[in-house]
């Protein structure tokens, strides 16, 4: 017992020696790794794990290894004496990142692992095709291709499919950009499926040469026919050399024009399953090409382009929504046709948020006919209309991978996504008095009153000073209700009982009431307020359902008219702020807010 205290005694004076060497950056460097690694393991850190850590972090520690290990040794042992409360408690004090770190893992956890992946093998894509503004559905798909190749320490591939000039811009490509930007997705390589049309080309005479795609000139209304009636053509019993001589004339800008020759897989025309009844591969399209200009009048459709692209790409693992389930055997037999490596493929449900649509045919005609400002009006469910309309990049993020990569078709309420981001937003933001629709109130006997009001009730974001002298604004809704001997409360001023109730005179509704003393009294309606003296009028945006029994809703769009505190006059376009009483809302510019939710 002695010896063993005096042990201790001898260890804790070397220890407080070696200390005293070892300088305080050192000493704050092993203990976050070793807080960081008793986190991760149930309370307990490695010595070994730790120092390796802290070496990673500081190379040149290494040289004098032998002077911090003591060090390493005392932080370590003390860290393990810790309670995992207490550990965690020193990391929200001295470390947060730690805890930040952690979180992410937790996200990554929540997908369910994926079949045949070795740790650092792991390759997706994201293949977007530039035809449009990405939303929602895109960011579900490019954070899961994200979150998987980030949990086996694999890489992500942003693929633009950009085969169909007739569809594709060049500002889509930038949007999408953007897009993920926003979202935080960061790709490890960015390429176009427009820059492998040799290959295509080449791997388009290899089916031809083998017999396994002809060059059909039947016209397209007969091919849809033959597929409806498994019907098999007279061009498919050619010889190889027949085809190859077509497919040139395909390519000679002189042959054949748009829609008299097609390529086409030789599948098998009685096929169940009918995306393997001899589809297209190749088709003509003379658009120009927002990259490509005219340089190629042949182009692969997905079903040709995306097989290959992923598997000479070295994606491992290709995962798409679930309407694409039917082509998987398409996939395959082009790959195996061509003896190209086989990736495994993987579909989940497509993402449609009940009461809008991300459907391009939908929403384009919405913004032509100008029914709705363009693609980032906040109504729209795409990622620039969801960024203005004041939703955080990480709550779309939480939202999406919350959902997981199941078939099972669902159509989420803007409810969920509303309530992750209200979570978020709700310790960051300020919060101000708006006063929609607003009735002036004159209070008789009112003292002149300095109101200091807190910009957060548990954050420490400062406070406002609002002078008042017994006139105010409040909002319709609440005047409306009271009557005459009703008492309210002016929140973080004093009570008012009212007098008088004057409806519609020539100015609108006017409220007349008395000062009713501070006491806070249970029950009083307690309303937000702007004074007389000093405003901002502000108008909000308030975004309703935009498809309502699959018609455009003409009443989508509601305009709020009203008073802000002056404060609000000092808003910048992007700031997010809640009014009280009335909602999450994002600045948009000078006097204009959108609503993000209540
Ligand atoms: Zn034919």
């Amino acid at each position: 017992m002695c010896r063993s205290f005096f042990n201790s005694l001898i260890a804790a004076i070397f220890v407080s020696f070696w200390l005293a060497l070892t300088d305080a950056a050192i000493e704050n460097l092993i203990r976050k790794h070793a807080l960081a690694n008793a986190y991760r393991h149930e309370g307990k850190a490695d010595l070994g794990a730790v120092v390796s850590k802290i070496i990673a972090e500081q190379p040149d520690i290494r040289s004098k290894i032998r002077e911090v290990m003591p060090a390493a040794k005392v932080v370590v042992q003390e860290v393990n004496r810790m309670s995992p409360a207490e550990q965690q408690l020193q990391i929200e004090d001295l470390f947060p990142d730690i805890l930040e770190v952690q979180e992410k893992r937790v996200e990554e956890r929540r997908l369910p692992a994926l079949s045949n992946a070795v740790e650092g093998k792991v390759v997706t894509r994201f293949p977007p095709e530039p035809n449009g503004y990405p939303h929602i559905g895109h960011a579900k798909a490019a954070v899961i291709d994200e979150t998987y190749a980030r949990m086996y320490n694999g890489r992500l591939i942003l693929r633009f499919d950009d085969t169909n000039p007739a569809k594709e811009q060049l500002d889509y490509y930038k949007a999408i950009k953007d897009g993920l930007d926003w979202l935080g997705v960061k790709p490890d390589l960015v390429k176009n499926s427009s820059d492998d049309m040799a290959r295509f080309y080449g791997y388009a005479e290899q089916m031809i040469s083998s017999g396994h795609a002809y060059a059909c000139t039947c016209q397209p209304d007969v091919v849809k026919q033959n597929r409806s009636e498994g019907k098999e053509c007279a061009c498919r019993s050619l010889s190889p050399d027949e085809h190859l001589q077509r497919w040139r004339r395909m390519l000679d800008a002189q042959g054949y024009k748009m829609n008299e020759a097609f390529l086409r897989v030789k599948g098998d025309m009685q096929s169940l399953n009918t995306a393997l009844r001899d589809p297209t591969l190749f088709r003509i399209i003379e658009a120009a090409h927002p990259l490509k200009d005219k340089k190629y009048r042949v182009w692969p459709t997905y079903d040709f382009a995306g097989p290959i692209e992923d598997s000479i790409d070295g994606v491992t693992h290709a995962l798409r929504t679930k309407e694409y389930e039917l082509r998987d055997a398409l996939y395959f037999l082009i790959l195996k046709t061509l003896g190209l490596r086989l990736p495994e493929l993987i579909e989940f449900s497509r993402l449609e948020l009940r009461g809008t649509t991300v459907s391009k045919r939908k929403l384009q005609p919405l913004i032509r006919d100008g029914l709705v400002e363009g693609w980032d009006d906040p109504r729209l469910p795409t990622l620039t209309a969801l960024r203005r309309r004041g939703f955080l990049p990480e709550a779309v993020r939480e939202f999406v991978l919350s959902l997981g990569v199941s078939k099972a078709e669902s159509e989420p309420d803007w409810a969920l996504l509303e309530s992750v981001n209200r979570k978020m937003l709700d310790p960051l933001v300020r919060r101000y008095f708006f006063v929609p629709d607003p009735v002036r109130l004159e209070v008789a006997g009112a003292p002149e009153v300095k109101a200091i009001l807190k910009l957060h009730p548990e954050k420490n974001f400062g406070e406002r000073v609002i002078e008042t002298r017994g006139a105010f604004y409040i909002p319709r809704e609440d005047a409306e209700k009271l009557k005459q001997g009703d008492s309210l409360r002016l929140l973080g001023l004093y009570n008012v009982e009212i007098e008088h109730s004057l409806p519609a005179s020539e100015e609108g509704l006017l409220l007349k009431g008395r000062y009713a003393g501070e006491d806070l009294r249970e029950g009083l309606p307690k309303i937000q307020w702007v004074s007389a003296d000093s405003y901002r009028e502000f108008t909000v945006w308030v975004t309703l359902p935009l498809i309502v029994d699959n018609e455009f809703n003409k009443e989508s769009l509601k305009i709020v008219k009203g008073f802000a505190e002056a404060a609000c006059g000092d808003l910048k376009p992007d700031d997010k702020v809640q009014f009280i009483r009335f909602g999450f809302c994002r600045i948009d510019s000078p006097g204009l807010a959108i609503l993000t939710h209540r």
